[in-house]
């Protein structure tokens, strides 16, 4: 237990009852709940008794790594995962109760917006099938159904959104399909519906462990709730200067309501950052200064001042790109050895601010990596050979049916596919089960039916193949015949025009392939030559958690690069020097009147939007550890015009020129403990008397 203040050993050692650890940025939270993991099972405590949730899947797999480096193999048998990831355990040993077979499938954003705009009968335009899905998320989000939704909405609009609803559900229901939503819903019903599955996990998990809880939305703190139950192991850690997820749904009330729910709560707060110098933590406490508290903290670093926080005023985003691109450069001539590219990070508040960026690193030849971008999984090719598997796992799931039976193409026509459709609804069953129905024959045409029952036979003995493939080895021969088989190489030099393209779709898909046969285990060499053994899985078990990953591999953190990534994927996380970008009024914070669509759910209320962007400029400060420099626009590209900007109004709240010492909140901090042991101390005789 080295490494750890008198604050987070207490924290670690507090093993009884719920405990919350509420810190600033940077004061160990995370560290808490390693060295935590590590002191359950040192008590007696199964590993596999203990769950950790984090926030996404690479916090999961980084956390992974440090309780190993702490317990060693112990660490794999704890539940590192996302709240997603439990839902989905949860769900494939219980569904049951629900009615859901264990093989279910779980739809991505694209499938449901294509489901939605079908279940309004197929003229809807994406966007609008978009807003849907946002409002309808935010009644599972709740804990609504169509039921609920239907009877609670306020006027026509929502009634028509509600009417979808209802639709939906009957077809996911029909697939045997569920949401992102579901997987913290269902397991949510599950647990509140029947006592003998909540008995059950409540007595699996000894403990429970939650990190950036902050961030956690009403249907999981309710989840939370009935999984601790009433012995309520719980600890969980976070800050309420860092939610930054507000638009989609995350509530700050969990925090607020756990001290209620749980009355015998014991709070612990961490003092000390050990992330950042003086000088950046100072900029970041002025910038959060303004915004109202749940829980009055204070946060001192004894790292020194360190470099003051640079302010970067640019001409337009092409010249902010070049200048951080010389200001990396030159804080590596400036040190020696220089540091690893892998210490600088650029962060910014939207996807698309990367481009300008990624153009000066590539023309300065610096090797970067985008993350927080669009993901591997939603490449076409790589959503292609996902319907597949999605198809072996569950032969329910249409919308996966119509995408692997189209991609690559087999002569199956739009009409044939119709006629399958209505054939389908008609006998109520899938698509997949009405090629095995011995009256299909009268329902199609007599060409048709010789593609589709060959479809359904190539299906079936893939899903057999799969089920017996295991571990790395064998799984990368079978992806290789079947990709052989389908021809799928051809197909994409087929549907694109420039050969280039091609290749480069074919790489994407040679890489997913190995990343897929990795994940199988047994035996791995790494590109060091290195050989580690892993649990073996099946390539279906491997298929069935696709849809929860959006990271293509682990192993990318370890690769010497810059990262480029928007604000909200940096959480949690911390590099040497940053560099954040485009804070330029308008765009952090983001303009407050006008943004469309994801803004939508944000309360109307532009003074809580304003707190909430101002929370993502704290937590960007906060991922700096040595220097940091802000830089800002004269000019922004808006649609095709250039317009005239302010600097962020987060840049003066800095406070950049104000003095240094008087304001060292360790020398406040200081003052407030002799005052406190002072009070002590003249009340002390008094006891005794
Ligand atoms: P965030 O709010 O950004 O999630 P956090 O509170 O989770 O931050 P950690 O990431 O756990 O903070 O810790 C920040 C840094 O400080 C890490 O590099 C960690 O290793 C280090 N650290 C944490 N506690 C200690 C300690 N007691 N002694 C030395 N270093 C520490
Ligand atoms: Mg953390």
């Amino acid at each position: 237990m080295s490494g750890l203040n008198l604050a987070q050993l207490q924290a670690v050692h507090y093993t009884e009852g719920p405990c919350l650890v509420l810190a600033g940025a940077g004061s160990g939270k995370t560290r808490v709940i390693t060295h935590k993991i590590a002191r359950l099972i040192e008590t007696g405590l199964a590993p596999k008794r203990i769950a950790a949730i984090t926030f996404t899947n690479k916090a999961a797999a980084e956390m992974r790594e440090r309780a190993s480096g702490l317990i060693g193999r112990q660490a794999r048998d704890v539940l590192v995962c996302t709240f997603h990831a439990l839902g989905v355990r949860m769900v494939r040993e219980d569904g049951h109760a629900l009615g859901l077979k264990p093989n279910f499938s779980i739809l991505d954003q694209d499938d449901v917006t294509s489901i939605l705009k079908d279940c309004a009968g197929g003229t809807t335009d994406a966007a609008t099938a978009r807003q849907w899905q946002w409002t309808i998320s935010g009644w599972k989000n709740q804990g609504w159904d169509a039921r609920k939704a239907l009877a609670m909405a306020k006027d026509d609009h929502e009634r028509s959104i509600a009417l979808i609803m209802q639709r939906y559900e009957e077809r996911l229901t029909a697939y045997q399909s569920v949401d992102f939503d579901d997987l913290i819903g269902l397991p949510m019903r599950l647990l509140k519906g029947h006592p003998e599955v909540r008995e059950k996990w409540q007595r699996v998990l000894g403990h429970v462990l939650v990190d950036e809880y902050q961030d956690t939305n009403a249907t999981q703190y309710e989840l939370l709730k009935m999984l601790v139950g009433e012995r309520a192991r719980l600890t969980a850690v976070g800050d309420d200067d860092q939610s930054i997820y507000g638009w989609r749904g995350a509530t700050l009330d969990n925090l607020k309501k756990l001290p209620v729910d749980f009355p015998q709560l014991k709070v612990i707060k961490l003092e000390q950052n050990y992330r950042s110098t003086s000088a950046i933590l100072r900029a970041a406490n002025h910038v959060i200064g303004p915004n109202p508290k749940l829980f009055p903290k204070t946060l001192f670093s004894e790292l020194g001042e360190g470099e003051p926080v640079r302010v970067q005023d640019c001409d337009n985003e092409e010249h902010e790109a070049e200048r951080a691109v010389a200001r990396i450069l030159s804080l590596r001539a400036a040190a020696n050895p220089p540091p690893a590219w892998k210490s600088f990070a650029i962060l910014y508040r939207a996807n698309h601010q990367a481009k300008p960026f990624e153009k000066a690193l590539r023309k300065a030849n610096i090797p970067y990596k985008v993350s927080g971008g669009t993901s591997f999984f939603d490449r076409a090719e790589i959503r292609d050979l996902c319907a597949w598997f999605r198809l072996w796992i569950n032969n329910d799931d249409d919308p996966a049916f119509l995408r692997a039976v189209a991609n690559p193409k087999r002569g199956i026509g739009h009409t044939t596919l119709g006629a399958l459709g209505s054939f389908a609804t008609q006998h109520r069953t899938s698509m997949f089960g009405a090629l095995f129905n011995a009256m299909l024959p009268a329902a199609v045409p007599k060409r048709a039916l010789d593609g589709l029952a060959e479809f359904g036979r190539a299906i079936n003995d893939l899903e057999y193949r799969a089920r017996h493939t295991h571990g790395a080895q064998d799984a990368r021969a079978f992806l290789a015949d079947w990709l052989k088989d389908i021809a799928y190489e051809q197909h994409l030099y087929d549907a694109e025009d420039s050969e280039k393209v091609a290749a480069a779709r074919w790489s994407n898909v040679l890489e997913f392939c190995d990343w897929m046969a990795q994940r199988a285990g047994g035996q791995i060499e790494d590109a060091a030559g290195t050989t580690t053994h892993k649990e073996t899985k099946s390539l279906l078990e491997v298929a069935q958690t696709i849809a929860l990953l959006s990271t293509i591999s682990e192993r990318e953190q370890e690769q010497d690069m810059v990262v480029l990534s928007t604000l909200h994927a940096s959480k949690g996380l911390e590099w040497p020097h940053v560099i954040l970008a485009g804070v330029t009024e308008g765009m952090l914070p983001f303009k407050l009147d006008d943004d469309e669509g994801r803004q939508q759910k944000i309360a109307d209320d532009v003074a809580a939007r304003l707190q909430e962007e101002r929370r993502l400029m704290y937590v960007g400060i906060t991922r700096a550890q040595a220097s940091l420099a802000v830089s800002w626009t004269k000019k922004r590209k808006r649609g095709r015009e250039m317009v005239a900007c302010q600097p962020s109004r987060f840049i003066a709240e800095m406070k950049l020129d104000a003095g240094t010492a008087r304001e060292d909140p360790r020398e406040k901090l200081r003052q407030l403990r002799a005052e406190f042991a002072a009070r002590a101390q003249a009340a002390a005789p008094a006891v005794r008397a």
